[in-house]
């Protein structure tokens, strides 16, 4: 038996069973989608989703088209059959975000692992990363070159600490900048021992109700407004509306939460960044390789050319999965 997988501009396909991965385009109803986490760039308006207990439930916040949901416990294999194909699913956690899974696919006698956004080593607000063996891997490489190595998580957060309170003893009010879905809440759990009084946007207030409720536990804090931001720090994210606004507040200073913080050429604006990232470094997504230890692996996001050649010069087979613009692109296929 045979598979060809395709990587088209709406996501990567296996239409002889019928499974999108990560798809931004609607699949038709008989096909099925795997939604790896609740990210804006990882969800649409799927009528057929398989997806984790936890993304299910940001999903509801995040997405309100109506769709089938195969909520799927993290290691437990499940059975699916699309026309006469049978083939079974089984989720990982993928360290990234509440919920995050990888995907392991068995079809045929082969095992594929497809990664979504990853971080191997667990940070704050997620479950632990699991890799696992497999056959054929589909990977993730946005910091897939050897100058994105990340500081050890601790050092970071002592920075973010250090910038807060000197920030504060200036009389100024500090605003870290962080998505509202992962980095807000790893910030907090970072900040729980502080004591600092804490503001957050109202979208981080809503999201973080729902790590709680997943058990993740948290220092206090308000829902943002202006005029309490007075000695006080303020969590909150870049691609808010009023950022502007928030901007000419005085008097503030920002920093930026983010991996791209390590770029030197990275321009973010602000008074300060920090490199605390929910993705693997260079070094993390080679020991990952190394855990699944596949036969061949296909890259895809960030440096995907830099990352596959770098595993060739390792000694694995490895192949960038680039879009082309060509709507079907067959790459190889595998034989079971
Ligand atoms: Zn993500």
């Amino acid at each position: 038996m045979r598979f060809d997988f395709y990587n088209t501009e709406d996501g990567i396909h296996f239409p002889e069973i019928g499974l999108w991965l990560d798809s931004k385009q609607s699949a038709s109803d008989e096909e099925i989608v795997f939604v790896s986490h609740a990210h804006y760039d990882h969800i649409s308006k799927h009528k057929n989703v398989v997806l984790s207990i936890p993304t299910s439930r940001l999903m509801k916040v995040r997405s309100k088209s109506k769709r089938k949901e195969h909520k799927l416990e993290f290691f437990k294999k499940t059975n699916f059959k699309f026309k006469d194909k049978e083939f079974s699913m089984t989720l990982l956690p993928a360290g990234h975000i509440l919920g995050s899974a990888m995907l392991l696919i068995e079809v045929g006698g082969s095992s594929i692992l497809y990664s979504g956004d990853f971080k191997l080593h667990s940070h704050y607000a997620s479950e632990k990363c699991v890799p696992r063996k497999a056959e054929f891997l589909i990977m993730e490489t946005t910091f897939g070159k050897p100058e994105y190595k990340f500081p050890p998580i601790k050092e970071v957060s002592e920075q973010i600490i250090a910038f807060c309170k000197t920030t504060l003893s200036e009389k100024f009010t500090p605003v870290l900048l962080a998505y509202s879905l992962g980095k807000s809440q790893d910030l907090l759990s970072m900040l729980a021992k502080e004591n600092l009084p804490i503001l957050v946007h109202t979208q981080i207030h809503k999201l973080t109700q729902i790590y709680r409720e997943f058990g993740y536990k948290f220092p206090n804090y308000e829902m943002f407004s202006r005029r309490k931001m007075k000695g006080r720090v303020v969590i909150y994210p870049p691609s808010a509306a009023n950022i502007d606004e928030l901007f000419s507040v005085k008097p503030i200073k920002m920093a930026a939460v983010t991996g791209w913080a390590i770029d030197k050429n990275a321009r973010l604006k602000v008074d300060a960044a920090f490199p605390l990232s929910d993705h693997s470094d260079f070094y993390e997504l080679i020991d990952f390789v190394r855990a699944v230890n596949p036969k061949k692996i296909f890259t895809t996001h960030g440096f995907a050319t830099e990352f596959a050649a770098t595993l060739h010069s390792f000694g694995f087979e490895a192949q960038p999965l680039e879009k082309t613009g060509q709507k079907w692109l067959p790459l190889n296929g595998w034989k079971g």
